[in-house]
């Protein structure tokens, strides 16, 4: 199972296993599901529906295999996330195109993109360890030395989705290696062949067994088993927030790192460069079919501008060409399900009955090869009470509501139940500082897409807010996976 396998639209007979304690394995009841393509309907490969007694197994083996990883040097667990970044690189290739038939998103434009970005995760994991510093507390007692030093915290079940399927369990893998953590990954179901390439380049790369182990399966069954197991220390989940709050209680006790779902908004004052500003909309609500927990899913628009900036929107989306993921050609992808599909459909359904109007878009593309190609979609007028003006659409949407002063728009930051991540468009910097501080969400960008992010930034949601708990990015996710342990030395004792 260490070969690479192709990716070339054909049924995969073998079907893909389950990797536990640094072998491959056959689910333990034998039950398979088949991975589908969602450009095309068909069958591109079959993997493991793992059960509670995988996880299990997984679990035993991830807590073996910690006494010795936590002990393996520093520079060494570097260098296996190293190795990792250059073999993503040299698979490159491979790994984008699961990915995009996996997934969805078009291959050049954004598969290739994602899987470079993993091999600048596992790079910042080698290099961020490194600077993974304690400290020396001065003490009021003369005899005592006292200093910090940052442990990892065990073994970690890692609970994946689907939409950025190499990136975001690179998130939370490339610190875990690097740290010294064990982990048990549940990628979700609908990429869960671009799980499988990633393993084994990790394999490859000379993970040593037992460290990361990969079960594939239904998340309300094998996500659960892990992240409600008792040998499990600590839960890194990047999901919705139906299951992250789930998870949240069924791995209580646990050290948790959450990252949830986000809708925005996107704030655009009058004094805006509209232009930058509609193609940083564009950009953000598009992008992988706007399957990306930032995006542009509330445009919050000064009233005087709104038909402005709403047709240089819809102008960039008629540019976007809908198409299958593997041609140069496509800027957008089909949806990875039928799901958002079907939700982008309520939602718009909803906002055009209570008054807002389609500038373009507005449902499915017809003549495809499955339901999931969406045209993007630009509305006007979209009102507060709109569904998708409170809940994520997660589609290629860009909904404009207006707005006629800076206060409403203090108070629809303060009311929003998500907090990841906003932008906010104006040529007053000073209000646009009002906005920055005053948005409960964990990420601002001034005159900037609210996608906008590096991987060693702190992501995350807003204390109080749906959209999670704790940071995620570079030094703040190695802190976040590790115990700090505090060390206290009486020199009268030596
Ligand atoms: P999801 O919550 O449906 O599934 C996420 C993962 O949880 C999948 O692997 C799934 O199999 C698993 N799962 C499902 N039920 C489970 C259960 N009962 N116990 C344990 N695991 C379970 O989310 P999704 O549809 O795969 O992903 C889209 C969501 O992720 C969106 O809400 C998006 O905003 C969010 N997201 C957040 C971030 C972030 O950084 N905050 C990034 C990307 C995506």
């Amino acid at each position: 199972m260490t070969s690479r396998t192709a990716m070339n639209g054909q049924e995969e007979p073998r079907p893909k296993h389950l990797w536990i304690g640094g072998s491959w394995r056959s689910g333990a009841d034998g039950q398979t599901f088949t991975a589908t393509s969602p450009s095309t309907g068909r069958a591109i490969g079959t993997l493991q529906r793992g059960t509670a007694e995988d996880v299990d197994a997984a679990v035993r083996a991830a807590r073996a295999a910690f006494n010795d990883y936590r002990l393996l040097p520093v520079w060494e667990r570097a260098a296996i996330c190293e190795r990792i970044a250059q073999l993503i690189l040299e698979n490159e290739a491979h790994l984008a195109a699961v990915v995009s038939a996996d997934q969805g998103k078009p291959l050049h434009r954004e598969a290739l993109p994602e899987v470079r970005k993993a091999a600048t995760g596992y790079r910042n994991a080698a290099a961020h360890v490194k600077h993974l510093y304690g400290q020396t507390i001065p003490v009021e007692d003369p005899h005592k030395r006292v200093s910090t030093v940052r442990q990892p915290r065990g073994v970690y079940a890692v609970v994946t989705p689907w939409n950025a399927p190499v990136n975001i369990p690179t998130e939370y893998l490339a610190p875990a290696l690097a740290t010294g953590n064990t982990v048990v990954w549940i990628p979700a179901p609908s990429t869960s062949l671009c799980a499988v390439a990633l393993a084994e380049i990790l394999e490859e790369a000379g993970v040593p067994p037992g460290v990361i182990n990969l079960v594939t399966g239904e998340g309300s069954v094998v996500g659960d088993a892990a992240v409600a197991h008792p040998d499990v220390d600590a839960v890194g989940f990047t999901g919705s927030v139906t299951t992250g709050r789930h998870i949240a209680h069924r791995a209580a006790g646990k050290a948790q790192l959450l990252e949830l779902g986000g809708n925005g908004p996107t704030i655009v004052f009058a004094d805006a460069n509209l232009e930058l500003a509609a193609e940083a909309i564009a950009a953000a609500s598009f992008t992988n079919a706007g399957q990306i927990c930032s995006a542009s899913e509330v445009v919050l628009v000064e009233r005087s501008i709104q038909a402005e900036l709403g047709a240089l929107v819809a102008a960039l989306a008629q540019e976007r060409r809908l198409g299958a993921p593997e041609d140069p050609g496509t800027s957008l992808g089909p949806l990875n399900n039928h799901d958002v599909a079907d939700k982008m459909d309520r939602h718009i359904a909803d906002a055009v009955d209570l008054g807002a109007r389609v500038l373009t878009g507005g449902g499915r593309a017809p003549g495809r090869p499955t339901e999931n190609y969406y045209e993007p979609t630009v509305l006007t007028g979209v009102p507060r009470d709109a569904t998708l003006f409170a809940e994520e659409s997660f589609g290629p949407i860009a909904p404009l509501t207006p707005f006629d002063d800076i206060a409403e728009v203090l108070e629809a930051l303060q009311s929003r139940q998500f907090g990841l991540a906003s932008a906010v468009w104006t040529r007053n910097m000073g209000r646009a500082m009002r906005v920055a501080e005053a948005a409960r969400t964990g990420t601002v960008v001034i005159n900037g897409p609210s996608t906008y992010w590096e991987l060693h930034l702190p992501f995350g949601g807003g204390s109080g807010t749906s959209s999670g708990l704790g940071r995620i990015g570079g030094l703040q996710t190695l802190e976040a996976m590790t115990d700090l342990k505090t060390i206290s030395v009486d020199l009268r004792g030596f």
